[in-house]
């Protein structure tokens, strides 16, 4: 029994709530999978065409080429590269907030290139997430894997993009060492 609510215990923190573009975040994150050994890049091309889309791009050859430049950085950043901070520093230099007065108090409106505004939403959701769950976004503990997770769990253990994959490779790799 005891083991039972343990184990209740460790599932996802109830209440999760999503972050503002998360979804975007993430899915630009992602967008460089190594599958089967290979690097990829799903920023190139119609699957690039595909994300702009479902965030509402402008679907132009420059605004894929900026996003995947801010994607590069982003991932520097979490992965603490030296010169991640110069990188995305001029990735969004050309971004600004711009304040609207409502009856509510001020609304930030996003003021950047059209084909920068995507990286720019993309960039806000980073460090939206960083701000409420620090330390939780993070790269695949799988260092042949290019994904990364946000760990919504309540411990703050997760360690593979995810257990299907990742999680169940490495523990037969480590089960294999250890026997
Ligand atoms: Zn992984």
């Amino acid at each position: 029994m005891v083991a039972q609510a343990m184990k209740q215990e460790r599932t996802a923190a109830p209440g999760v709530m999503m972050i503002e573009d998360e979804d975007l975040l993430m899915a630009v994150l992602n967008s460089a999978p190594v599958i089967r050994g290979k690097p990829t890049d799903q920023l190139d091309g119609s699957t690039g065409n595909e994300i702009l889309q479902r965030f509402g791009g402008e679907g132009t050859e420059a605004e894929l080429l900026h996003l995947r430049r801010t994607r590069d950085a982003l991932q520097g950043m979490i992965r603490e590269e030296s010169d991640a901070v110069e990188q995305l520093t001029a990735a969004i230099d050309k971004a600004a907030l711009v304040p609207e007065v409502t009856g509510n108090g001020l609304q930030w409106q996003l003021d950047a290139p059209a084909d920068e505004r995507l990286s720019a939403r993309t960039v806000l959701a980073w460090s939206r997430v960083a701000e409420q769950f620090p330390g939780r976004l993070r790269a695949c503990a799988n260092t042949e894997c290019n994904l990364f997770l946000i760990d919504h769990s309540r411990p703050g253990t997760a360690k593979w993009c995810s257990m299907a994959t990742c999680g169940n490779r490495m523990k037969a790799r480590a089960h294999a060492r250890r026997t």
